[in-house]
């Protein structure tokens, strides 16, 4: 039997909350743990939880999908002995015994106050008891090389050296639910991971304008939905929709340079009626200020006034270098740099405006079929995904 201590970290701080926080971390974690259920038992404890594992080869693939769930403040593989001096002694020493030569300090914390024997003298019976049966050890209590932490509690006595960090954060589902814009570029996926941080269950919209944008760059998209995946709750939608017939007819928009703006305030007015079929909360991009034309103040706003909820934009004051180490550490930076465009090339214009006026955006739509072609396209140009038995799969019309 091998045992898992989970921390619950930032949670603990959540007053009322907590009792609610706490249940969907644990809801979070037995789903993605569901392939193991058989092989895994369940302890709670007020501030932590323990996973029993009776198999002890699937312990690196158990502990690599917790290191992925967010609301785990860290970890520790845990040994668990009855709460008396002999077990204690005889577990700690075994511990010690398989360490690497260097030095090591003792920790001991009594949450259960009832042991008969007080911290320190505990300290330093169970140090003495391995530097009599070890010669590769030397104890040193500043920077020891080796920490072994001993922890009193009322269900007994745990005993870990390592500590790994959890992802921490918010659990996934407890702050609400957002509507991704997903492109196959670097920055709306990681924008959706740190969304989910925060607590949201994150759906994906992507707009697709074949035949101009090919196979592949939606091959693309579905690859970072299914790397994304392990950070996410199961219950998300994917959207792909066919946005061509909005494009062809935004050819007629006669201010060139208004293109990209047009176009990208088509994607919220559609993203808004998504959230709004489906009760989403609110919007999330990839836009950081000032990285390319479209990302100016007055570019945000005047693609912001289509909205009607909230878009969160977490990437809004980052770096691109800050953005590519989060891309590169949630695993999708490999696939974001694929070089297949997303949108029709054709259609981008020389020279985008870079501070578009909302009056003028809104002059160049009149005339333009464009509810009309939203409308057509909601019902007719939306396939919806789901995620069912580990891989995305066309929802069924209701
Ligand atoms: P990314 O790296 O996410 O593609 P970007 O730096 O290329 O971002 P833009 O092309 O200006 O920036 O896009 C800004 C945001 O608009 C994206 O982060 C994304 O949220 C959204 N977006 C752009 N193109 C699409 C698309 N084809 N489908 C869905 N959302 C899109
Ligand atoms: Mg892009």
């Amino acid at each position: 039997m091998t045992n898992i201590l989970i921390r619950y970290g930032e949670l603990t701080l959540k007053g009322q909350n907590k009792k609610l926080f706490i249940t969907k971390l644990i809801r979070n974690i037995k789903v993605k743990l569901n392939y193991f259920k058989d092989k895994i038992e369940y302890i709670k404890d007020t501030k932590s939880l323990i996973i029993s594992l009776n198999d002890s080869n699937q312990l690196d693939k158990v502990l690599g999908i917790l290191k992925n769930i967010f609301g785990i403040y860290s970890l520790s593989v845990i040994e668990v002995v009855n709460n008396n001096e002999e077990e204690i002694l005889a577990k700690t020493l075994e511990i010690a015994k398989n360490l690497t030569p260097g030095t090591f300090k003792i920790e001991v914390k009594r949450v259960e106050k009832s042991f008969k024997i007080g911290s320190q003298e505990l300290k330093i019976l169970i140090a003495s008891n391995i530097l009599t049966h070890t010669n590769h050890l030397k104890v040193n209590v500043k920077e020891p090389d080796h920490l072994i932490n001993v922890v009193l509690k009322k269900m007994g006595t745990q005993i870990f050296i390592d500590r790994i960090k959890g992802l921490k954060g918010l659990p996934v589902g407890t702050s609400g639910t957002a509507l991704s814009l997903l492109s196959g570029g670097i920055d709306s996926p990681v924008a959706s991971f740190l969304s989910m941080k925060r607590g949201l269950t994150v759906s994906y919209i992507h707009f697709m304008t074949p035949p101009h944008t090919s196979e592949k760059a939606l091959d693309k998209v579905f690859k970072l939905v299914e790397k994304l995946q392990k950070y996410n709750t199961n219950d998300f939608q994917f959207f792909v929709c066919d946005f061509s017939d909005i494009l062809t007819e935004l050819m007629h928009i006669k201010n060139e340079s208004y293109r990209i703006t047009i176009m990208r305030r088509m994607f919220v007015k559609i993203a808004n009626i998504i959230c709004q079929q489906n009760s989403f909360n609110c919007l999330l991009t990839g836009e950081s200020l000032g990285q390319v034309a479209s990302q100016t103040i007055e570019s945000i706003n005047t693609i912001n006034c289509v909205s009607n909820l909230p878009i969160i934009r977490p990437l809004i004051t980052m770096d691109k270098e800050e953005i590519i180490d989060i891309s590169k550490s949630i695993d999708t930076y490999e696939t974001s740099i694929l070089p297949f465009d997303d949108v029709c090339s054709m259609y981008v214009p020389k020279s985008p405006v870079t501070k578009p006026k909302i009056f003028v955006a809104e002059n160049q739509e009149e005339g333009l079929l464009l509810n009309e072609l939203i409308k057509h396209t909601i019902n007719n140009k939306i396939k919806t995904y789901v995620w069912k038995d580990g891989e995305l799969v066309e929802k069924e019309k209701s």
